[in-house]
């Protein structure tokens, strides 16, 4: 970034008669230089201290962590209350000028951002309500057998209708006697009830619909989990963000999952013993290496999916030694002594089998043996590639397959 613009300020012995006069569209220009990112201007410098990432104000040189775009700009406008303290030093106001169009910009892109998310939900909500109201009318038809629910819809029928030995209606006939107020009450709340229900029915459907969600994920425990914490929640419920999702609790879900299947595959170990297994896979051109672990009753769980990006971007391959380590590091955590890792299943490739040789090596208890199921699996992979094969035709012109076959 270049810092020409504190140099445009113009300069009082400029204004004289033999200097030319000053380009005022240059000096525009200059003014209005936008920055896209805080993190673009040359007095924000990312930087480290005390073992902490962050980012150094080179106006007063003070490092703050961690970085957070908002909270910068707040520092160098000097905006106080913002999470961050304001900058000591003096900025030129072409600098400040610089920072505050940014943070218009911030400011009015998330209030667009805002209006848009609350069209959508207008938007979606509208459309929701009309299936919702043609839903409700064929289940009024439907229930009411093709008759119109009119006439009981508001309890009136059937509170005038008299019982044999009933007292007599003391009360005015213009009137709804108590019994009729409350059975009106009682069928407006069951049709509040039944409204709502049938809203969140189509909800349901509509956010599977649109959203690409699998239709049998409706019968998932986790969604029925989902529903009945939904209803027990109050009104400062905060939904959390997609950064919450995939971040820390993200971590902390993995974290739980891994310890209690790691306690489960270790619960029998000593008698059924460890058998890993894993492959090579290259996925979306990300080259991957999948470590699973077996333990008697307990069912597989998948240790480590690895990303050998960086191995590969350095001029490695995913050859036995590498694979070998990769292997190992996960065994340790779960057999620091060596006692339980017992097999070993890779399929038929040279690499994989030569590295489960060197496990061999290391673990003395252990054997490495190739996984049949993978080549039944490529068998058929293969064969489903082939063309169509017409086996009547070509038994009839050839007996001797149809012995083939036989034998
Ligand atoms: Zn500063």
């Amino acid at each position: 970034m270049s810092d020409s613009d504190e140099l445009a300020t113009p300069c009082p012995l400029s204004a004289t008669a033999t200097t030319p006069p000053i380009d005022l569209t240059q000096t525009k220009e200059v003014t209005l230089t936008r920055l896209k990112l805080v993190w673009h201007d040359d007095k924000v410098k990312d930087d480290k201290e005390d073992g902490k990432t962050g980012w150094r104000c080179l106006w007063c040189n003070k490092f703050s962590n961690p970085k957070h775009a908002t909270r910068a700009l707040c520092h160098l406008l000097k905006i106080s209350g913002q999470g961050i303290a304001i900058c000591k030093a003096i900025i030129p106001p072409l600098r400040l000028e610089r920072y505050r169009a940014l943070r218009d910009l911030g400011i009015a892109s998330a209030e667009c951002k805002k209006r848009g998310l609350e069209e959508v939900h207008d938007h979606v909500a509208s459309r929701q309500l009309l299936a919702v109201a043609q839903l409700t009318v064929k289940r009024s038809k439907t229930s009411t057998g093709g008759a119109a629910a009119s006439s009981n819809s508001l309890g009136f029928n059937a509170a005038t209708k008299k019982h044999p030995f009933a007292k007599p209606n003391t009360h005015p006939s213009n009137q709804p006697s108590i019994v009729a107020s409350v059975k009106n009450a009682t069928m407006t709340q069951q049709s509040i009830l039944q409204s709502n229900n049938t809203e969140l029915e189509m909800a349901i459907a509509d956010l599977f619909h649109c959203e690409n969600i699998p239709d049998s994920t409706v019968q998932s425990a986790r969604f029925a989990i989902v529903l009945k914490k939904a209803r027990l929640v109050g009104n400062d419920f905060k939904m959390p963000g997609r950064k919450m999702i995939g971040g820390p609790l993200l971590a902390l879900n993995y974290k739980t999952c891994f310890e209690e299947n790691k306690s489960l595959i270790l619960k029998n170990a000593d008698v059924y013993g460890l058998t890993w297994l894993g492959d090579g896979a290259t996925i979306h051109r990300m080259p991957l290496l999948n470590i699973l672990t077996m333990c008697g009753d307990a069912p597989p769980m998948v240790v480590s999916i690895h990303d050998c990006t960086a191995h590969m971007a350095a001029g490695g391959k995913k050859d036995a030694p590498y694979i070998s380590d990769l292997f190992e590091e996960q065994i340790v955590r779960f057999d620091k002594e060596k006692m339980f890792t017992d097999l070993v299943y890779f399929d038929g490739a040279a690499n994989v089998q030569k590295a489960g040789r060197m496990l061999n090596a290391k673990y003395p208890r252990a054997y490495a043996l190739t996984g049949g199921e993978h080549v039944i699996s490529s068998f058929f992979s293969d064969l489903v590639k082939m063309g169509a094969i017409k086996v009547f035709n070509v038994v009839s012109l050839n007996p001797s397959i149809c012995l083939l076959i036989r034998a």
